[in-house]
């Protein structure tokens, strides 16, 4: 076989759909996020970024940046090992009691991502729990969805926040079968809410266990940072809750919560978590200052959500259309693969605007759009030039307005 010849036609099939992925390649500056030099073939620029996933900012807190300085002086650079040989740093012991308490579980267990918490967890379940069903919502990030597909067990898809549906589908299978229910709170894309009440509800009634994944939320919702489950007081009725490290509390790792035997199960069976090097101390360190941070002061949250708040009404006023929704994702709607690139581009090269353009198969086709993400730390003016900005593009590329 010509290798070479096979990945180059495979990537023009790519760039002939339109789905060639480009990274931005920029460099952030501590202190003054959301602001990045921007480095291309022609030189830098600095940038305004609003599609970062640093949601607060944490990446670059002050009080985060010296509990990193401290552990890489303190420990040094790797963990040098995995957790079982030679690799459990006391920061990883705190973190995990940490996460624990801001999850109200037991127990809590971290992994070098919030994919590998996802994959590692829900594999190992579903390869573990003899006769497991998982029934999982259609709009899983990819993570649950390979982690179920690694537990080979058997699965059923459930429409997306349908409660009806999932309730149909837990009755139509044996009643005799372990079950678990896979799902998130706040949904990327679309930045809609699942009903976790109602869902625990069902989970309670067919005897399930529940798996929520509340990457979009911790440290931005509820009154520790606990997320969409703390918020609406139902931490205690989901069984597993997942997070990530590496979105709103700004550095890097990913981990679940829940009863000290399962976490122990998973710990002691999950090939992802077992086999592979432990989190640099730095990390762990870094994470628990924003952890314990957002525990304790609510400025950050509420600014955010003041900040979304503007965000909104001032594209509602230039009569740009944005997907409502009740969390702090803003979804500009393009509804075109080729103008949402094209507009994504003119934002970046005319205007020193970075948003990625969402495509499908991120998206369903028609439905192509701007995921736009403010922080705390977008100004007001920053605000004035991106819906300024927007406005401009919207007349050039004949869009269609929202009727206000
Ligand atoms: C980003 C994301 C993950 C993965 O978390 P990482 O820490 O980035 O690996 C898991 N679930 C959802 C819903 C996500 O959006």
């Amino acid at each position: 076989m010509d290798f070479e010849a096979f990945f180059k036609s495979e990537l023009d099939s790519l760039h002939q759909e339109g789905r060639y992925r480009v990274f931005a390649d920029l460099e952030r500056h501590r202190g003054q996020f959301p602001r990045a030099t921007r480095h291309t073939a022609e030189g830098k620029r600095d940038v305004t970024v609003w599609c970062s996933n640093d949601y607060l900012g944490m990446g670059q807190h002050p009080a985060v940046i010296a509990a990193m300085h401290e552990a890489i002086d303190h420990c040094g650079a790797g963990a040098g090992g995995t957790r079982n040989i030679s690799g459990t740093n006391h920061y990883h012991v705190l973190l995990e009691q940490e996460l624990a308490d801001l999850h109200g579980k037991e127990a809590g267990l971290i992994f070098n991502s919030g994919y590998m918490s996802n994959w590692a967890a829900l594999g190992t379940l579903g390869q573990k729990i003899p006769g497991l069903i998982i029934f999982s919502d259609a709009l899983n990030h990819a993570s649950m969805i390979e982690g179920i597909r690694h537990g080979k067990c058997e699965r059923v898809i459930w429409k997306h926040n349908d409660l009806n549906d999932l309730e149909a589908k837990l009755a139509a299978a044996d009643p005799n079968a372990p079950k678990l229910i896979a799902f998130e709170s706040v949904y990327s894309m679309d930045g809609d809410i699942a009903p976790i009440k109602e869902i625990c509800d069902l989970a309670d009634k067919f005897g399930a266990m529940t798996y929520l994944d509340e990457v979009h939320a911790v440290g931005m919702y509820g009154p520790r940072g606990g997320g969409i489950a703390e918020r609406e007081g139902l931490m205690d009725r989901v069984t597993i809750i997942e997070g990530t490290l590496g979105k709103a509390f700004g550095v890097m790792g990913g981990y679940i919560t829940a009863s000290t035997a399962l976490c122990d199960f998973v710990r002691s069976y999950a090939s992802g978590f077992i086999f592979t090097t432990a989190l640099p101390p730095t990390l762990a360190a870094g994470a628990i200052a924003s952890i314990q941070h957002l525990k304790a002061s609510p400025f950050e949250r509420v600014r955010h959500q003041d900040r979304v708040k503007k965000l909104r009404s001032a594209l509602d006023q230039a009569g740009i259309p944005h997907m409502p929704n009740p969390s702090h994702i803003v979804p500009v709607m393009v509804g075109d693969a080729a103008k949402c690139k094209w507009i994504s581009d003119l934002l970046l090269d005319s205007y020193d605007i970075y948003v990625q353009p969402i495509n499908y198969p991120t998206v369903p086709r028609k439905t192509e759009r701007l995921r736009i993400t403010p922080t705390p730390l977008h100004t007001d003016a920053d605000i004035d030039h991106l819906v300024g900005s927007l406005h401009q593009l919207w007349s050039r590329c004949a869009l269609a307005r929202a009727v206000a």
